[in-house]
């Protein structure tokens, strides 16, 4: 790169976050370049999950982004060239003891009012979705509103449409500092060269606190790890999504919905399946803070086969293919920061999504996008911004 590159708006990061953020930008009719230290989808956003999962929402503001989100997939499944794979399947969460089944109610009508459908379902209920389960499921809830989508499609979907709404995306460029002169975002320097840009939105997932420095900022973002089981191709046999509750326990930190064995406590074990749209499927997951270590482990795969063994017996006569571990960006809470930084004009973050970023890709480009262009967002970011920490 020997010219001396501009844009109006430099997104840092080319995960489902940077790319969301360059579609709503793009359709505004901003000038925007991604800068992409590796590939589009290289990060979390590539080794992950599909759920756009709602009951997993906490009641409030949470649960309000969630399904503000939720609205804008219908539409981007239409509007991309990629196939995206939504699929509006619902979502079961199941039970293994009473207790739980007691918290899942609390919850279910904590979400109700927050505008979600959800429903209460017996053993006997569960078998129209499932029609095996283990002996040990008590019931479990069950949201229609939940749905799945392919995250690296969706990624390569958004991306590429803002390529062709005009946006630029430097694969394989690393952004190395960002200059703020006068309180105000001036340059960003890469492995490519430097670009002048007055705005720069950090949508660096796990690499956002090391981009925050550049700016004399922390940003409390660190790398969470999840492993996840692939199996072999199979005729639809998982109609919705399906997951545990003890994998709610350890996403959202409920104490009653911990698990209580001592290893699956250690690895933040909780179950998840879904089957994708080619019909392998999927078993999760573990939470874990190992630093930026994203290899699988032998220990966490006979975890998650014999966990997922618990709910749906039927998983022992699928062969695994492959596995995987991902790296979420887990910020304090769990929740996105979004917003602007104190001092330093210019520069936006989007960022610390955790185990919900495909979920809330959609909502945070429209807002990160209202942001940057207008200064002001339609739904009230305060409660996601970086001083709630402080
Ligand atoms: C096992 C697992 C299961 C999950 N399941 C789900 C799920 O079902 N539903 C859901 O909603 N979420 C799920 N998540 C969470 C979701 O994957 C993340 O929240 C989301 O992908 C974060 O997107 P991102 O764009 O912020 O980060 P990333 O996808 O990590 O993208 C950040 C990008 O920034 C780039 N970058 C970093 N530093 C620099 C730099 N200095 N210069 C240039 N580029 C840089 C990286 O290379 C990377 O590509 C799961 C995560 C894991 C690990």
């Amino acid at each position: 790169m020997s010219e001396i590159l501009s844009s109006e708006v430099v997104i840092v990061g080319g995960g489902v976050i940077g790319a969301a953020t360059a579609y709503f930008l793009c359709k505004e009719g901003a000038e925007v370049m991604v800068i992409e230290a590796d590939d589009l989808a290289s990060g979390a956003s590539g080794a992950c999950d599909g759920f756009v999962s709602l009951q997993t929402k906490m009641p409030g503001v949470h649960l309000a982004m969630a399904l503000e989100s939720a609205r804008l997939f219908p539409s981007l499944a239409e509007d991309l060239e990629v196939n995206i794979e939504y699929n509006p399947c619902g979502g079961l969460m199941l039970a293994t003891s009473q207790e739980q089944m007691k918290e899942l109610r609390a919850r279910a009508k904590a979400l109700k009012s927050g505008g979600l459908e959800v429903e209460m379902l017996s053993p006997a209920e569960l078998k129209e979705y499932l029609p095996e389960v283990g002996k040990g499921i008590k019931g479990g809830s069950f949201c229609p509103q939940d749905a799945q989508v392919n995250p690296i499609s969706l990624t390569l979907g958004l991306a590429q449409k803002a390529q062709e709404m005009g946006a630029t995306i430097l694969r394989g460029c690393q952004v190395e500092n960002i200059v703020v002169t006068n309180n105000r975002v001036r340059e960003v320097h890469t492995t490519a060269g430097n670009i002048h840009s007055r705005r720069v939105v950090c949508a660096a997932g796990i690499g956002s606190n090391q981009i925050g420095k550049m700016i004399i900022v922390d940003v409390p973002v660190l790398p969470q790890r999840g492993q996840i089981l692939v199996t072999e191709q199979r005729d639809p046999i998982l109609k919705c999504l399906v997951s545990g509750a003890e994998y709610l326990g350890t996403k959202a930190n409920i104490p009653e919905l911990l698990p209580t064995d001592e290893e699956a406590a250690k690895l933040g074990l909780g179950f998840t399946a879904e089957q994708t749209a080619s019909g392998n499927v999927l078993l999760g997951s573990t939470r874990e803070f190992v630093g930026f270590d994203s290899n699988t482990t032998p220990e966490a795969m006979n975890a998650i086969a014999r966990n997922a063994m618990r709910f749906l017996p039927w998983v022992e006569d699928l062969d695994v293919i492959r596995s995987f571990a991902g790296l979420r960006p887990c910020s304090p809470d769990g929740l996105p920061i979004l917003g602007t930084v104190k001092g330093v004009k210019g520069f936006y973050l989007a960022t610390g999504h955790s185990g919900d970023g495909v979920c809330l890709a959609p909502i945070t480009g429209k807002l990160l996008s209202e942001l940057v262009l207008d200064g002001e967002t339609s739904l009230d970011i305060e409660p996601f911004s970086l001083y709630r920490f402080k």
